[in-house]
């Protein structure tokens, strides 16, 4: 069983002390346009990317999802039901 195992184990609401130094000093900004590693981020380059949309898109098949979930969320409204 290694660290993180451990720690999801015994103490999940403590898994960011494990986790955000990989992020912080490995990772990669998720910001629309950056990219860059997350220790080369200045305070306030970080506050810009913090506030910029990530860049994450739904695929074709995450839509088809989406609307199906809203058509059967639709077809269980009481006034759905008495048209
Ligand atoms: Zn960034």
């Amino acid at each position: 069983m290694d660290l993180r195992e451990w720690m999801a184990r015994h103490h999940p609401r403590l898994l960011g002390l494990i986790d955000w130094p990989g992020y912080r000093l490995r990772g990669r900004c998720w910001a629309e346009g950056c990219g860059r590693l997350m220790a080369l981020h200045s305070p306030r380059r970080l506050y810009a990317c913090e506030s910029t949309p990530m860049a994450i898109a739904f695929t074709e098949r995450g839509e088809a999802l989406a609307a199906a979930i809203e058509r059967e969320k639709a077809s269980h409204l009481p006034a759905a039901a008495a048209r």
